[in-house]
């Protein structure tokens, strides 16, 4: 449980880190909270030959609010999420995830970029911005933004490329009549999700206007619920029809299976908790 021998640079500003990241990009490793980056080293999964803590660097830092935007810089950390009213009362559907998230150590030590960035599967987050159709901005080869239902590629892999870094979550400002809900059902020991299911609604003259899904947990990666969106886009939120969309996002997803959860349950899950999720905007 002894890393291996590493430098250490804590970074100044932004262009210090990319600096590192283009001068050693397979041998250079970025450190947030260190949630998972010290366990790693610690068992010697990862064994990179430099740190660069990004912890002091102030312009990934805070939540900003215009008419248009939630701007919220990478190395925001979960309870700030939780905390913030400002954000509560744009888009509640944060201090409601992050509240999710493990216990109060790992809330007031986990950044949002870091979870992203290291893309666990099980991790809450990727559902979340998923469903906020938020835009994931990645600095390092220029400025480039990616959408987050395009950034989850696979287990414990992004859209990042070595050189770039996540600086900021972009999310468009909820309109009037957006509402948001995550449901998770938790891994009772270490607080992950088995499966998280964020999902956005607009209901126009008692008819779906929009609709997002972001799902978690239950897949290799996070991914979109568009199958059952699709079928939900144009009709009334009934019981009927949001049973069919859950049945079909089930139906259609390939389940991982571990010792804790078969596929199985997962797709069972995928059903009852989305179906959930969907009622509490009522039918
Ligand atoms: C006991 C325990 C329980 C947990 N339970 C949950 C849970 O219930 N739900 C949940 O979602 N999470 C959970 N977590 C994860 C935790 O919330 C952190 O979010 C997660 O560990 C990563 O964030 P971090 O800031 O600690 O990143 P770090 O550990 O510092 O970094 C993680 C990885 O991301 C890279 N990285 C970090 N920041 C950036 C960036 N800005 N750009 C590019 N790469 C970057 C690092 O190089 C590293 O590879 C748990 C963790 C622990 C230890």
């Amino acid at each position: 449980m002894i890393p291996a021998a590493f430098d250490y640079v804590r970074a100044s500003s932004l262009e210090e880190a990319i600096y590192f990241l283009h001068k050693d990009p397979d041998g250079t490793k970025l450190l947030a909270g260190g949630h998972t980056l010290i366990p790693t080293l610690k068992l010697r999964l990862a064994t990179p030959a430099r740190l660069v803590d990004i912890g002091g660097i102030a312009e990934l830092q805070g939540i900003q609010i215009t008419d248009r935007v939630i701007r919220i810089g990478a190395l925001t950390r979960h309870a700030e999420l939780l905390a913030s009213n400002e954000l509560r009362e744009v888009a509640p559907i944060f201090s409601r995830a992050a509240n999710r998230i493990a216990d109060p150590q790992v809330r007031n030590r986990g950044t949002i970029g870091g979870s992203l960035a290291n893309a666990d599967p099980a991790a809450d987050w990727p559902a979340v911005v998923i469903a906020l159709k938020a835009e994931l901005e990645l600095v390092g080869n220029g400025i480039r933004h990616v959408a987050a239902r395009d950034f989850f590629v696979d287990i414990f892999t992004t859209a990042l490329e070595p050189t770039e870094m996540l600086t900021a979550i972009i999310v468009p400002r909820p309109v009037s009549g957006m509402r948001f809900a995550y449901r998770k059902i938790r891994h009772p020991a270490s607080g992950y999700a088995i499966l998280g299911v964020a999902v956005g609604i607009h209901l126009k003259d008692g008819l779906v206007a929009d609709a997002s899904i972001g799902l978690t947990g239950v897949a290799n990666h996070a991914f979109e619920g568009r199958v059952a969106t699709d079928t939900l886009i144009g009709k009334p939120l009934t019981t009927a029809n949001v049973e069919e969309a859950a049945r079909l996002l089930s139906e259609n997803t390939e389940c991982l299976s571990d010792h804790y959860a078969s596929a199985a349950y997962r797709a069972s899950l995928i059903k009852t908790e989305t179906r959930r999720a969907l009622l509490e905007f009522g039918s």
